[in-house]
């Protein structure tokens, strides 16, 4: 637990500085907790079961989710990407965190290898720890992408499961096409050579918040071994519902086996099934997203300023995140230094990345507004500016 999460840590530790100055002088960047409040669909659908519930819409169901819910999810997904999804390809779960565990335990024998690329979303190693598989963590380039000599290298027998997240969490880099394509032909290569299967995990919690007019680059593309697992957490701001689902590629390998074995360990890893409510209520929504041009303006308007206090980064394309580097080497004494400043952040060796520190941007203007001083305060100490 001591070495648990530094987005904890952060977290407890502003709890106790917002009680000992007053909420409204501490600026919390550390936490990926939107404030925007889910569309107004979302609550017209709440009205709708309110005044018109139907028998039995709160029982146990099928431990895959209710049939309607994966037939729109799967209809959907079609549309997005152009592959043909039926209903039996989709397992309804308790948000993209269910997800992930669902297909890890299904997936893996003790010591199977599951590769990450680093900044990972920091959840990565303990949920691949849960089902004692081993993560492998290898480095990404300049823009944050994996490197496909690396990867190439690192595949071997017990290499179970790639699994990436584009956009990302922390960097906000998208993943690009024909980085995909470079990703998806590895693994093929690897895959006869060892005579394996190689599955491509997608994490897409933020496939809808991309920006730019930027076409979302789909994984599922480059591999057919290839899962998404997903939530609303993001798209519909519905992060405390719970509510997400397992999206197998229609030509997997093994499909079918694979679609049993999440519907089974579902239930079998206390989940049972994913929230009756919600999925009434996502059912209608697959086509609904939150303001993603609000999102984007909160981005621009912290790459501006942190640019012009000579903040150097890589600009997020999606999610709501920032990973600059550190001014100095030390990223967890910096993000203390930005702490004494009322300033929370989170230290890069969080995400597997010393030398950074995220910035969640998904707070209110006022927040984003009064965090400047801190920051351009630790950018004049640091020599950044002039
Ligand atoms: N994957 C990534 C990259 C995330 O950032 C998060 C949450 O922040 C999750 C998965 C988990 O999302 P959910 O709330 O849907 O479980």
């Amino acid at each position: 637990m001591g070495s648990s999460s530094w987005i904890r840590r952060m977290f407890e530790e502003g709890i106790e500085l917002k009680q000992r100055y007053g909420e409204e002088n501490i600026f919390d960047l550390s936490l990926g907790n939107p404030i925007m409040e889910p569309p107004a669909e979302f609550f017209q659908e709440i009205k709708k079961i309110a005044e018109h519930p139907t028998p039995g819409m709160h029982r146990y169901m099928s431990n895959a989710g209710y049939t309607e819910t994966r037939a729109a999810v799967a209809e959907q997904l079609s549309f997005e990407i152009g592959i043909k999804f039926t209903m039996n390809d989709i397992v309804m779960t308790h948000g993209a965190a269910g997800a992930l565990n669902v297909v890890l335990k299904t997936l893996l024998n003790q010591g199977d290898e599951v590769i990450i690329f680093a900044p990972y979303f920091a959840e990565y190693v303990h949920y691949i720890g849960n089902h004692y598989g081993v993560s492998r963590i290898l480095s990404t380039d300049d823009g944050f992408a994996p490197r496909v000599d690396e990867l190439e290298q690192a595949i071997n027998k017990r290499t179970r499961a790639v699994l990436i997240n584009s956009p990302n969490n922390p960097s906000g880099a998208v993943y690009s096409e024909e980085r995909l394509r470079e990703i998806g032909d590895v693994l093929r290569k690897k895959e006869t050579e060892l005579g394996t299967h190689i599955l491509l995990i997608s994490d897409e919690a933020y496939r809808k918040l991309i920006y730019d007019g930027l076409e979302y680059p789909f994984p599922a593309h480059h591999h057919l071994n290839s899962i998404i697992a997903t939530s609303h957490s993001k798209d519909l701001a519905l992060p405390g519902e719970r509510i997400g689902y397992i999206a197998v590629h229609p030509e997997c390998h093994s499909r079918e086996e694979l679609v049993n074995g999440f519907i089974h360990v579902n239930r079998t890893l206390g989940f049972v099934n994913a929230s009756a409510l919600m999925q009434h209520i996502v059912r209608h929504l697959q086509g609904v997203t939150v303001s993603v041009a609000e999102y984007q303006r909160k981005r621009d308007f912290v790459y501006d300023n942190l640019a012009a206090m000579g903040y150097s980064m890589v600009k997020p394309q999606g999610a709501f995140y920032m990973f600059p580097k550190s001014p100095i080497e030390d990223d967890v004494a910096f993000v203390r230094e930005l702490q004494k400043l009322k300033v929370l952040t989170v230290p890069g060796r969080g995400f597997g990345t010393p030398g950074y520190f995220r910035i969640a941007y998904c707070v209110e203007d006022r927040v984003l507004e009064g965090s400047l001083d801190g920051l351009r305060q630790t950018a004049q100490k640091y020599g950044l500016t002039k």
